[in-house]
């Protein structure tokens, strides 16, 4: 199983370099990278001529085998992350949310249960619903026992994972002080439940009232004051889905004062715009999460945050439920808000198309370069999260996680061609110039074109430093 590797002759691609060589691998790690490198007895050899080879990506943004009190994601980790694998996904960093009532450690170990069966390596974000003192203990516990150095902290859906400003504050300055970055869900909770509360009264449950409830200005709000906050705690923010121009100023303005404010943002948000929500059916279920796909100025304005740099990362979000009830059940479809809106599981499937979908979209119709390309979705991440250099480049000593990329492939997205068990995408339909050939976790190939090499459980678990 660790017999040596061989890629030959491909155009490698990381955020800085950009050269054809061979690559050797041995143990799981790359062992060496030159011209002409010899083959072995034993060896396996694989051809990358003509093929580009970038870091496996790392999507920093996932809700896999996750519950709701109503609804339950469709996909475990064992289908989600093998979804990830066919999209060049070899890193997966998943929000941790703790039952109800329960500590954030007893949140944790029954998350790594449900990891269990990882075909990807993966790492955990703690979502944290308190700042009360055992909770801030074992945040404390988190990042220096668990290999947990990041947190998540929503400024929405009161009532349930909303913290209010003062435990926000509270949680934002432990988690600064403990060198752990603090991810934010930036939007007004109260005012969204009161325009929600305001649309049901006169009768509005079609899914575009979903985005309708929802107003940017709710999310430019939120992040200025997210931002704020996290100056005044002294902590590190990232402001995760972001997805408005008056959030991304807000983000503008604080990189411009040297803030240590970053920004995520997601295919959903670049490549589409509120028109999905159109009509009083129930088809705009599909599309709706939060914050909802904005309009299109909105996506104007991120594509040039991104040609910026004031946008570090794009992650997916994923967050899957089905749109029929069959053959999964009523818990994981979008159904569930047949009668009313603010009932639609929030969220959707994206996992496996972002490397694909962001080749075509930035690459080749907006310009950015490949080194952004590989930035934006492997080293930003890994950089961010604790993980580099292990993760998110093709260097010596990092882990083979590859990915052999042919740029000129042209193919369509189709649900029913996924390894989600969602049965829709958001990208339905859509034509994609670039495709995923091959890919290798820590030297193995798991993916080779249609095929899965890959196996439950053969992802590992990421213990994540600080980001520093
Ligand atoms: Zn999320």
């Amino acid at each position: 199983m660790s017999h040596a590797t061989l890629v030959r002759n491909g155009r490698i691609v990381t955020a800085g370099d950009d050269f054809v060589a061979d690559l050797l691998i041995e143990g799981g790690r790359i062992e060496a990278i030159g011209r002409a490198l010899p083959s072995g007895p034993g060896m396996s050899v694989h051809d990358a001529t003509g093929l580009l080879v970038l870091p496996g990506a790392v999507d920093v943004h996932t809700h896999l085998d996750s519950a709701t009190p109503t609804a339950s994601t469709v996909d475990d980790f064992a289908a989600g992350t093998r979804a990830a694998a066919f999209g060049g996904t070899t890193t997966v960093v998943d929000y941790c949310t703790p039952p109800p009532g329960a500590s954030l450690m007893a949140g944790l170990e029954d998350w790594h249960r449900r990891r269990a069966n990882a075909c990807v390596d993966v790492g955990a974000h703690m979502i944290v619903l308190d700042a009360g003192a055992a909770t801030l203990a074992e945040m404390k516990t988190l990042v220096e026992r668990e290999g947990i150095s990041s947190f998540k902290f929503f400024m929405a859906y009161p009532g349930a994972l909303m913290l209010e400003d003062g435990a926000l504050f509270t949680a934002l300055r432990a988690a600064g002080a403990l060198g752990a970055l603090s991810c934010v869900h930036a939007e007004n909770g109260p005012v969204i439940q009161s325009l929600v509360q305001a649309a049901l009264a006169q009768g509005q449950t079609a899914p575009r009232h979903h985005a309708l409830t929802r107003p940017a200005l709710l999310e430019g709000e939120a992040a200025q004051r997210a931002i704020d906050l996290a100056e005044l705690a002294q902590a590190p923010l990232y402001v995760v889905h972001l997805s408005t121009a008056q959030a991304l100023q807000a983000v503008q303005r604080a990189r411009q004062r040297g803030l240590p404010v970053h920004a995520e943002t997601c295919p959903q948000y670049l490549l589409l715009d509120d028109s999905v929500y159109a009509g009083e059916g129930f088809e705009g279920a599909k599309y709706v999460m939060s914050p909802p796909i904005r309009h299109a100025s909105h996506g104007v304005a991120l594509w040039r945050g991104l040609q910026a740099g004031d946008i570090q990362t794009v992650a997916t979000d994923h967050c899957a439920f089905t749109y029929g009830e069959q053959p999964h059940g009523l818990r994981h479809s979008k159904r569930l808000g047949l009668a009313a809106f603010n009932r639609i599981p929030n969220g959707a499937p994206g996992l496996e198309t972002r490397l694909e979908l962001m080749h075509d979209a930035a690459v080749l119709q907006h310009g950015l370069s490949l080194h952004r390309l590989v930035d934006l979705l492997a080293t930003a991440p890994a950089r961010l999260f604790g993980l580099f250099p292990r993760k998110g480049t093709v260097a010596v000593g990092s882990d083979a996680d590859l990915v052999l990329f042919d740029p000129h492939e042209r193919w369509t997205v189709r649900a029913a061609a996924h390894h989600s068990l969602s049965d829709y995408s958001l990208f339905e339909g859509r034509p994609v110039t670039g495709r995923v050939k091959k890919v290798f976790l820590r030297g193995q190939c798991i993916v080779d074109g249609p095929h899965w090499l890959g196996r439950e459980g053969m992802g590992q678990y990421l213990s994540r430093a600080a980001s520093g």
